[in-house]
């Protein structure tokens, strides 16, 4: 059974009044507990060293909130060997919280850019410690190249693989205003194509926070995911670090970012709307580095975020999926390109 399965039968099998064990929406936690049987960690390292954006040739600027480590969690390890990674964050991991299963999280900048010859020794190295049970792999929605999808077909043949897509938005504007350097309706072929060729879960990672976010756009993008084959999302709040783009416009006054307050109602408007059935890998973002947060400072509280808008949904009465309407269609003209591609046979499956 495929994982995107497992997660409709966790859905449709939970009692409604007690759904998720109490919690208000789809925590990747039970979705991952449902497939795995346990607890499941993921264990990130840095491995890729850059990204379209930053390549050396690259007519693209940076991402405007991204600063020089790419997104990595551990960017002091970048230099170590993979294998010494894993091993070292699996002790920083297990010491925080126990668990019975661990994915390597390919994390920092774009991990399918490099050559698939090496791309598969990562990925053998990684599924060589005898505790990885699958490999999660950062990438943007424009690099996935041809060459790239056999291999993770093959992969995914062999154990659990998790694509993560940085699609961040499904509006060009905000993709401009980011400077991502790609569009929404690449986003939508790089999901569509995972999942003709090859047997990949996927997960879709999205920026709320924007001047331009508005009720009808946080609808709309759920609205898309729920039409897309995602089995999960990741939320994060637009924020402000020391040495990127966003910085210099937070100085001067053209970016502030969102209150938690505001903040929670559009993650909150979003979750209504999404699909009971995707999973959610996170509501806020986390700052890695909290000496180089700049602004909002409630980012650098880890867990009072996720507690505040779980809180303000369980006052209300919300719960994931509670707008969730099947037969609800986006209204953009995006679903047009998705039902066309959805139509095409898939190779994989
Ligand atoms: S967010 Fe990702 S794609 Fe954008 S500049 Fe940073 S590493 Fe590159």
């Amino acid at each position: 059974m495929a994982i995107h399965e497992t997660a409709t039968l966790t859905a449709a099998t939970l009692n409604p009044d007690t759904p998720w064990q109490g919690r208000r929406y789809f925590p990747i936690s039970q979705y991952f507990r449902r497939h795995f049987g346990g607890r499941t960690a993921k264990i990130s390292i840095s491995i890729a060293e850059s990204c379209p954006n930053r390549s050396a040739n690259s007519q693209l600027e940076p991402c405007i909130f991204c600063d020089e480590w790419g997104s990595a969690a551990y960017h002091l390890e970048k230099d170590r060997e993979l294998l010494d990674q894993i091993r070292f964050n699996k002790e920083l991991v297990t010491r925080r919280r126990k668990s019975q299963h661990y994915l390597v999280y390919f994390q920092s900048y774009t991990n399918t850019l490099d050559k698939v010859k090496i791309l598969r020794q990562r990925f053998e190295t990684a599924l060589s410690e005898p505790y990885v049970e699958g490999l999660v792999v950062g990438t943007r929605p424009d690099c996935l190249p041809e060459r790239i999808l056999p291999l993770l077909d093959e992969m995914s043949q062999r154990t659990y693989v998790l694509m993560e897509i940085g699609a961040q938005s499904f509006f060009n504007d905000q993709l401009e205003f980011l400077k991502r350097g790609h569009s929404a309706e690449s986003n939508i072929e790089a999901i569509l194509k995972l999942k003709q060729r090859t047997g990949v879960d996927i997960g879709v990672h999205l920026i709320f926070g924007m001047p331009s976010d508005s009720p009808q756009r946080l609808i709309e993008t759920a609205l898309i995911i729920n039409q897309l084959p995602v089995s999960n999302v990741k939320l994060h709040n637009l924020h402000v670090l020391e040495n990127t783009t966003l910085a210099e416009m937070y100085r001067n006054n053209t970016f502030q970012p969102d209150e938690l307050n505001a903040y929670a109602d559009k993650v909150i408007l979003f979750l209504r709307h999404l699909s009971p059935t995707v999973a959610v890998q996170r509501l806020a973002a986390v700052a890695s580095r909290w000496d180089e947060l700049i602004a909002p400072k409630w980012t650098g509280q880890k867990m009072q975020p996720i507690e505040y808008i779980e809180n303000k949904m369980r006052q209300a009465g919300y719960l994931q999926g509670d707008c969730y309407d099947p037969q609800r269609q986006p209204a953009m003209t995006i679903p047009a390109l998705i039902s066309n591609a959805l139509q095409q046979p898939s190779s994989s499956n």
